[in-house]
């Protein structure tokens, strides 16, 4: 990775360049994705995706209330309103059934887009859902942020969108060593207007020809950094998915559950569900053990967001409140993982 790092200093260029078609194309391959285009971050490259479909201005994007704000904030980046979604109690990401109630409600803006966000790392199955979306005509946003190499029936998550978009921020399961972000495209015309987009709309250089641009180019050193890692990412999915299943060993006599399943899940956190949420969580910071709730508002209790609620989001609200994030990264020592699990069986059985 510093040779890496030093190539790019020494040799140039310091903007865009081939260090970031070389990850471009290299994580397209991985992905299975026709086009990858760079961008700044994970949240410009939700807006830079809702810009590039070309969503009437001031139309609704339906969001999962349990997504943390992310797409809510980049709709609004987008000119778009929000509308928040229930989710389910299981999969945590929308039902067609709560889909629908949010698209038809009174609040809802006419709505153009559906953001599914694949949240914890798992590959949810949204079959039903794009076929939902399909039959109405919304376009489809997948939102892979914390999702890097997880896969469903072998196939990567982001492939039935119009658009999937990726976060580097250093702790995800792909990360950078700053912000970086990725947009995943099956179709040519929405890649190339979304490479027109992260350069302040420039076709041609100098000459603005797609409204709507701005400046959120992925960094040569970042796009290096991510090339040198990403062979990796397997690998170290593999990892945290054995962390995740060694939680759910431990506690398997009790009535929690870790989220996710074994197949599916990249596991970017670990999360516990049990109504003694906050008594779990007291005693693993009594033994050392840093825990944290993603997240702890649902949208609408976000005011910044300005959300527009589609129905009312109860069961995100219900979870919100009996979720724990569990320590889960790569770099866990065995003597680490094992004063999880213990404290946690500890815990189940006590
Ligand atoms: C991290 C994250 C983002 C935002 O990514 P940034 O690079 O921090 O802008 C978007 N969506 C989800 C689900 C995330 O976890």
């Amino acid at each position: 990775m510093n040779a890496a790092i030093a190539r790019v200093v020494a040799d140039g260029p310091w903007i865009l360049g081939p260090s970031v078609e070389a990850f471009e194309s290299e994580f397209a391959a991985y992905l299975g994705a026709n086009h990858v285009v760079g961008v700044g971050n994970g949240t410009d490259a939700l807006a830079i995706a809702f810009t590039a479909l070309d969503l009437p201005r001031g139309s609704g994007v339906l969001v999962a209330a349990n997504e943390g704000g992310y797409a809510a904030t980049a709709a609004r980046l987008a000119g778009l309103v929000p509308v928040e979604v229930d989710v389910d109690e299981f999969t945590m990401v929308p039902t067609v059934e709560q889909a629908e109630a949010a698209a038809s409600s009174a609040a809802s803006a006419t709505i153009s887009a559906l953001v599914v966000t694949h949240l914890h790392g798992e590959a949810s199955d949204i079959r039903a859902l794009d076929e939902w979306r399909r039959t109405r005509g919304f376009a489809l946003i997948e939102d892979c942020a914390q999702a890097h190499g997880a896969r469903l029936d072998g196939v990567h998550v982001g492939l039935s969108g119009d658009a999937a978009t990726f976060s580097f921020y250093p702790t995800k399961n792909l990360g950078a060593i700053g912000d970086g972000g990725a947009i995943a495209f099956t179709d040519s015309s929405l890649a190339e207007r979304a490479r027109a987009l992260r350069q302040y709309g420039w076709g041609e250089r100098y000459r603005v020809e797609v409204a709507g641009g701005r400046n959120s180019r992925l960094d040569p050193l970042q796009a290096a950094v991510l090339s040198a890692r990403l062979p990796f990412l397997d690998g170290r999915n593999t990892v945290r998915r054995e962390i995740s299943a060694a939680y759910r060993k431990a506690v398997v006599k009790s009535d929690a559950r870790i989220h996710g399943n074994a197949e599916t899940t990249v596991a970017h956190h670990s999360v516990i569900v049990t109504p003694q949420r906050d008594a779990l969580a007291a005693l693993l910071d009594s033994r050392g053990i840093q825990s944290a709730v993603h997240y702890p508002h649902t949208l609408s209790e976000m005011p910044g967001l300005e959300i527009a609620v589609g129905a009312e989001p109860s069961v995100a609200a219900g979870l919100r409140d009996r979720m724990l994030s569990l320590p889960s990264f790569p770099e866990m020592t065995d003597a680490e993982i094992a004063h999880v699990t213990d404290t946690l069986k500890e815990w189940a059985n006590g």
